[in-house]
């Protein structure tokens, strides 16, 4: 019904030698949406945020409602599913009632369900504006996975319509909540090492060899925001980012097809070189090619690295002057979503909200601009 195709022990093998299995979508890894197992929580606070989850796929299965029950501030109070047969398996797993399980067709009667205040929407890239808004205007704060649109205009539509409902907006980058990274992030303020003149970050993983291109997933399709720079890519581009602590002013894009008949209207390969206004550059990769999973800022008096810098666990970080980090969190979903829940119960900002969602989109359209035209791009 929702296609994926992959052979799972062609890339777990490939993966586990790259050391970033645990970075992969979980959908790619050829698993089964069936719910899994997690210890029991501890007692539920009184002021627990209800989460009704969007999209019963990979990610939503092996991390998100994982997360759920091992977060303190929020649990999985429903779910929104078009695929009826995952109903009962979810249900039994998570004790959900028959009155929080809707479809994308009922979805907007969530509105009167005051045991559900979050939906995490978790679906192919394209639904997310359209099933956003409809959260919105039902009154639900609204935490969307990455990219959280497929453009900046609808990224900027989403903003607008949660604002005017009054409801907070969160994107699910995992790693601005993660320990390793905000150390990264700290550095991009402090400059420990001066001045940063140069950034890497490639993000990309191996896949797809064995998909039949008259039935690919949805994320080697154009119309559902496919192709590696939306997924592995949104990982780069925001690390880029957060580690210059800048915003880019320019960026040159170029993409490479290695499997034309699987890559048709999607990017396989996304090279792209971020200018910053103090003269700073990043250069950034993505690919479903070749796995890669590297952040490393060269500055004027040394460097520092994490690596890998994107999977589910395991950051571990470098410098030049030899020391070594590599904070242990024991969930990052769940950590994500413990913080976007305070900050629901706080009402103070989210931590990641709808607008630095939009700040990426600005420069993934100008990447997908530059790489149509074969040349640079201003990023308004
Ligand atoms: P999957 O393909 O595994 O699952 C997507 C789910 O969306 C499906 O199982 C289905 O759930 C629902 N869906 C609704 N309409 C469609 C459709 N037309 N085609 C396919 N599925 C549909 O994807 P993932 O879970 O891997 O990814 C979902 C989102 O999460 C993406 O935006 C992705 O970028 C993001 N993601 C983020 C990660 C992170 O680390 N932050 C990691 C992995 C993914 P149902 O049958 O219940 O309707």
């Amino acid at each position: 019904m929702h296609p994926l195709r992959l052979s799972r022990r062609h890339l777990l093998s490939t993966l586990a030698a790259a050391g970033i299995g645990a970075a992969l979508p979980a959908g790619a890894k050829g698993t089964t949406a069936a719910p899994v197992s997690t210890p029991a929580p501890g007692p539920r606070r009184k002021d627990s945020i209800g989460v009704a989850l969007v999209g019963l796929g990979g990610y939503a299965t092996h991390q998100l409602a994982p997360g759920l029950r091992l977060a303190a501030h929020c649990h999985l109070a429903g779910i929104v599913t078009g695929s009826p047969e995952k109903i009962p398996a979810w249900q039994q797993e998570y004790g959900i009632p028959d009155a929080n399980v809707y479809g994308y067709d009922d979805f907007d009667r969530i509105a009167d369900n005051p045991a559900i205040q979050a939906v995490y929407i978790a679906t192919p890239n394209d639904l997310h504006k359209p099933l956003a808004l409809r959260a919105a205007n039902a009154g639900k704060h609204v935490w969307c996975e990455k990219p959280m649109a497929m453009d900046a205009a609808e990224g900027q539509a989403m903003v607008d319509a949660c604002r005017a409902n009054r409801v907070q907006l969160a994107i699910g980058y995992r790693l601005q909540h993660e320990p390793n990274t905000r150390r990264l992030m700290a550095m991009a303020r402090e400059l420990p090492y001066g001045r940063i003149l140069r950034i890497r970050a490639e993000a990309g993983f191996h896949a797809y060899d064995d998909v039949d291109p008259a039935n690919k997933p949805w994320r080697l399709l154009p119309q559902h925001g496919g192709g590696a720079m939306y997924d592995m890519g949104v990982y780069a581009l925001n690390a880029a980012r957060y580690t210059s602590g800048q915003e880019p002013v320019a960026v040159s894009a170029r993409q490479e097809i290695w499997r034309p008949g699987l890559f048709d209207g999607v990017d396989e390969t996304m090279h792209f070189t971020l200018e910053f206004a103090d003269g700073a550059v990043a250069e950034c990769a993505t690919s479903f090619g070749r796995n890669m999973n590297l952040l490393r800022a060269d500055c004027e008096r040394g460097w520092y690295e994490l690596s890998p810098f994107q999977s589910y666990d395991g950051l571990k970080g470098r410098t030049s002057d030899g020391q070594v980090f590599a904070d242990a969190v024991p969930h990052q979903q769940a950590r994500q979503m413990d913080d976007d829940a305070l900050a629901i119960i706080n009402s103070t900002a989210p931590l990641v909200p709808g607008e630095e969602g939009v700040r990426d989109l600005r420069v993934l359209d100008a990447i997908f601009a530059s790489a149509r035209a074969g040349s640079r791009r201003i990023i308004l």
